[in-house]
């Protein structure tokens, strides 16, 4: 980061090439949610503060060099931002880990899928052709489809993944030439704040780049409903994403909407026949669920069990997870992290309280940590919980927990299986477990879900589209489709030999 995220803690709206404070003057303190106590201060922007780093990004389009700069140089400067997120990895991944609760490896990881977001569509645009020659049926006609930037985009992103999510957004956008202003969830904006000044110092040009740190019912809903913004593209609850939707409507701009899951991960018996499979599946089935303390969208939070190892496979799942160290992401052996919020919390308490009253069996978690050295008393930890005995019309099952918490519901047969791991609204992601390679490319046929996990969970690559079937989306992020997003096709048609068609006879 650049001094002047560090000097002067609340100038974290940028516009036009300059860092400052909000128009209002309101500021607002981060919270480290290990132990509830602010840790830096940022600008709490609203409509006006929109207005301005729109009309900065709108100017930068229409009257600046970025969009006409060819695409190798735009490449170019993609790489050099990959490089320098790598050079301050360390100070990124930590700041990353504070802010979203996250322990630093995971922070670090984070970071480096973000220089990777980078390289990625770096590579894409400087490997692409200039344009598609369209065969018109005649020599005399020249005929070519290009693609083009969208203009003006904005960006709003959530809090658990916030420079990752930021960077699947900002890396496109910018590969294909267009101008932007973001805003970063206002409980985690500083990595994104971070992230401008790394784009300032790899030599963007000033106004491609804008961010105003604040509130969603501002900030958000003013970008989401702005004449000169051309595309918003949303990452966060189903809730805020139909909002995004609404206000967008009457400007008819592009709307790009990555919104939650409620993924399920169906265990076979089969993949658990021997020692080291069972040891596998167990294994992968902590991680899918409690990584991150479950605030992932992809999160594998409906374990969908065969029945005849259910028993044995969710004994040794709430064993393995009654273990998980949790703790401030800083401190050594850590696991993970608090929660991000009370908010969040609260919520998860909730979500728990009700799915006991409807009948599921708790198997472990349920309830708050005691206080220890490496978990402050403040600190809004929840212990990761096994809920055996679900049943689809529980709100824990239908209903995205975004939270530690594991439900378990069982099948017996393959078609089951699969109405079962397809009876949600959303349709993001889903994981099969089986030893049987035609039954796991036949389920993986049948789920209706963006992303299919066959004896895996939650390895994501950036040349593959990432996004939902249902109520988890529009629209696609990463791969050649996370390109498409931020561009306009055009076909231009060259007549090189024209004469007078006689349509009309006078
Ligand atoms: P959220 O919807 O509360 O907030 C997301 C962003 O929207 C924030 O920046 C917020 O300020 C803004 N916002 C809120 N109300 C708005 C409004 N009326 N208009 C415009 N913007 C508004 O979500 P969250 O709690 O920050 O994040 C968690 C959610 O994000 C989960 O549902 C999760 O599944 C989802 N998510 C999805 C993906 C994906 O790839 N599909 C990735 C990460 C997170």
């Amino acid at each position: 980061m650049a001094e002047s995220t560090e000097l002067q803690a609340s100038q974290t709206i940028h516009a036009g090439g300059k860092w400052r404070a909000a128009v209002s003057g309101a500021t607002r303190e981060i919270i480290d949610p290990a132990d509830a106590l602010p840790f830096a201060v940022v600008a709490e922007g609203d409509e006006k503060d929109t207005d301005l780093a729109v009309a900065a990004a709108r100017q930068a389009f229409d009257e600046g060099e970025w969009p006409r700069t060819p695409a190798a140089e735009r490449a170019a400067l993609l790489r050099r931002v990959a490089d320098l997120l790598v050079r301050d990895r360390e100070k990124l991944g930590r700041l990353e880990a504070r802010d979203a609760g996250k322990t630093v490896e995971e922070g670090r990881v984070d970071i480096d899928c973000v220089a990777d977001a980078f390289r990625y569509f770096a590579d894409l645009v400087a490997a692409e052709a200039p344009g598609r020659v369209v065969d018109a049926g005649s020599p005399d006609i020249h005929s070519v489809v290009v693609h083009e930037p969208v203009g003006v985009c904005a960006m709003i992103t959530p809090w658990n993944y916030p420079l990752l999510q930021a960077s699947w957004k900002i890396a496109p956008a910018l590969a294909a030439g267009n101008t932007f202003v973001v805003k970063p969830s206002e409980i985690t904006p500083m990595t994104t704040v971070a992230l401008i000044d790394l784009l300032v110092e790899a030599g963007l040009p000033a106004g491609v780049a804008n961010i105003v740190t604040g509130p969603g019912h501002t900030v958000g809903a003013r970008l989401s409903e702005h004449p000169d913004v051309d595309l918003i593209s949303f990452t966060g609850g189903l809730v805020s994403g139909t909002k995004v939707a609404q206000a967008a409507a009457p400007t008819v701009k592009k709307v790009a909407l990555e919104l939650g899951g409620k993924n399920p991960n169906v265990v076979f018996a089969d993949a658990c026949a021997t020692e080291e499979g069972f040891d596998t599946v167990v294994d992968q089935a902590l991680n899918a669920a409690f990584i991150h303390s479950g605030q992932v969208c992809s999160a594998g939070a409906r374990l969908i069990v065969e029945e005849s190892v259910r028993d044995r496979f969710v004994a040794e799942l709430a064993r393995r997870a009654g273990r998980i160290r949790l703790g401030r992401g800083t401190e050594d052996g850590v696991e993970c992290g608090p929660l991000v919020s009370e908010q969040q919390r609260a919520k998860v308490e909730m979500y728990v309280e009700s799915a006991l009253k409807e009948g599921a069996v708790l198997r472990c978690g349920g309830k708050r940590p005691e206080p220890s050295p490496q978990r402050p008393e403040n600190g809004y930890f929840y212990e990761p919980t096994v809920l055996d005995h679900c049943h689809r019309e529980m709100r824990v099952v239908r209903e995205e927990v975004f939270g530690p918490v594991l439900t378990v519901e069982t099948f017996r047969t393959e078609d089951e299986a699969v109405a079962l791991a397809n009876d949600t609204e959303y349709g993001l992601a889903g994981g099969v477990w089986t030893a049987d390679p035609g039954r796991a490319r036949r389920v993986a046929g049948r789920l209706r879900h963006g992303t299919i996990w066959i004896n895996d969970f939650h390895p994501y690559l950036p040349q593959a589209e990432w996004g939902g079937f249902g109520k988890s989306g529009v629209g696609r992020e990463l791969g050649p489709a996370g390109l498409a997003e931020y561009r306009e096709t055009k076909h231009v048609y060259q007549n090189l030999a024209p004469k007078p068609v006689r349509w009309f006879a006078g």
